[in-house]
């Protein structure tokens, strides 16, 4: 007799349910699976999704593992191939005056192909949004699907919308960010860690000659971080290849680049902002970004570096810009966010059921290590290669094959990340920063004489 074939529903269609869409269907010769998928948001372009993201050797193996060719063909729109002897795909730390703390050694790749095959750490600076609009190229999403809960029976599992309707599937995979609805059922003791940090991320096209003054005082890494005396920190990620609907626009003689903009510092330095006089409404982008640019002039001193930072958080949009002209195609108004961590593996159990979870919605983590979508991505992956053995009697072992690596796997990123989030964010002063800049440095000289690296995986 012919088996049914199983119907594997995922909640969300961000970068991990999507790269795990596409690997069961990729799978399908070997096993089939009747595949649905449910997104809140009610179009492609309903949210922003902006922000760049360093995909690195892991995340681009499974990348490359989940994806058909068909769709691998096409990643070149979402992580362009790096420039030669112009771009350096690689992650800089620096003091607050632009002094080198550390830069770990990475390989320079041709293309993502060239980053999955790397022996050592490579990575290439990705925009998330078009790396997104890749992965939704002929996927049936369902939008505007909020799950809301499921009931999971001895037959299967009933999953429920806002919009009142409800499916039945045989496996359900929460792929639904740091919120999941679906992970507060399945695990309700599993509490969202907070920070006590805030962060600020804005995407800006910033003209040439502001990206070179930058460069010539922090180096040409395109992923890099400064670090101030008080917590603070600032992030920019860029890619140096000019946007030409920007130059259609504007000053034609000069190339703006794709930027993403953080900022971040201790939340309980905001109690002081009332005594400053200055007003925040996290609904009114323009005082944001007056307030980053208050903290940054508060906690910086004054130098070329700063003076930078203040110049790239001016061309922030303080009001939601025209589309055509806009360079992203979902615009962020820019918002204060608290910075949060899951750790998977702080609760005792994980009881293994026809309902599992992937990506954030396990293990959302800092974003200092850029670890956060290379495992969503590997999730999809390795629950994808967990799933060919499938069979009505033991997909339980399927599931638990999954999270058992799953679960170790992200756990030590997440712990990793959040613990390099802490350090980084210890106000050190001026005495404490010179012993943390020259222990920097020594680390610095380690990696790279040994060529070891703090994000690899072995
Ligand atoms: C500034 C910044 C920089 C970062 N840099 C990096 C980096 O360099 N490298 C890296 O690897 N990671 C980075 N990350 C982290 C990375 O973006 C996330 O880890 C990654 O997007 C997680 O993918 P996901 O699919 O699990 O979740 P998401 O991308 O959050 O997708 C979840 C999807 O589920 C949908 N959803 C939510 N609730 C429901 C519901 N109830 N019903 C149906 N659908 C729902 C959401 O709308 C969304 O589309 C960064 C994050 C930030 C904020």
């Amino acid at each position: 007799m012919q088996q049914k074939i199983p119907t594997v529903i995922i909640t969300g269609a961000g970068l991990g349910g999507l790269s795990f869409y596409h690997a069961l269907i990729k799978n399908k010769d070997k096993k089939e699976f009747n595949v649905k998928i449910f997104e809140r948001e009610s179009g492609p372009q309903d949210r922003w999704q902006g922000y760049h993201i360093g995909i690195n050797n892991f995340g681009a193996r499974s990348l490359i593992n989940c994806l058909p060719s068909s769709v691998a063909s096409n990643l070149q729109k979402g992580m362009p191939n790096p420039i030669p002897d112009v771009e350096c795909h690689g992650f800089s730390l620096n003091d607050h005056m632009g002094n080198l703390l550390l830069k770990p050694p990475s390989k320079q790749a041709k293309d993502v192909y060239g980053v999955a095959n790397a022996s050592g750490f490579s990575a290439i600076i990705t925009y998330r949004d078009r790396l997104r609009d890749v992965l939704l190229e002929n996927v049936p999403v369902q939008w505007g699907k909020k799950c809301i809960g499921y009931e999971e029976t001895e037959e299967g599992v009933w999953v429920f919308f806002e919009d009142g309707s409800k499916e039945f599937c045989d496996i359900l995979v929460g792929a639904d960010g740091i919120n999941s609805p679906v992970r507060k059922q399945k695990i309700p003791e599993l509490q969202i860690f907070d920070f006590g940090i805030t962060q600020i991320n804005a995407d800006v096209a910033v003209p040439k000659n502001l990206i070179d003054r930058f460069i010539r005082i922090n180096g040409n890494s395109l992923f890099q971080k400064t670090l101030g005396l008080n917590g603070d920190a600032t992030f920019i990620i860029y890619r140096l290849i000019p946007i030409e609907q920007e130059q259609e626009q504007n000053d034609k003689n000069e190339p703006h680049y794709r930027t993403t903009l953080a900022f971040s510092y201790p939340t309980k330095l905001d109690d002081n902002v009332e005594n400053d006089k200055i007003k925040v409404d996290d609904n009114d982008p323009a005082s944001v970004i007056d307030h980053a640019k208050h903290m940054i002039r508060k906690l910086r001193p004054e130098c070329e570096l700063t003076n930078i930072m203040l110049e790239l958080w001016s061309l922030v949009p303080r009001t939601a810009p025209d589309s055509d002209k806009y360079p992203f195609k979902t615009y962020n108004p820019v918002q204060r966010r608290q910075m949060q961590d899951i750790n998977p593996l702080s609760v005792n159990e994980w009881t293994s059921s026809r309902v599992t979870l992937l990506g954030d919605a396990a293990h959302a983590m800092s974003p200092v290590l850029g670890l956060g979508a290379n495992n969503a991505i590997q999730d999809a992956d390795v629950l994808s290669q967990a799933l060919l053995n499938y069979s009505p009697e033991n997909y339980i072992s399927c599931i638990k094959e999954y999270e058992n690596e799953m679960l170790k796997r992200t756990s030590a990123d997440v712990l990793k990340s959040r613990a390099s989030t802490l350090r980084q964010s210890s106000p050190v002063g001026y005495f404490g920063a010179i012993f943390r800049n020259n222990f920097m440095k020594m680390i610095n000289v380690m990696m790279n004489t040994f060529d070891y690296d703090f994000f690899s995986r072995k």
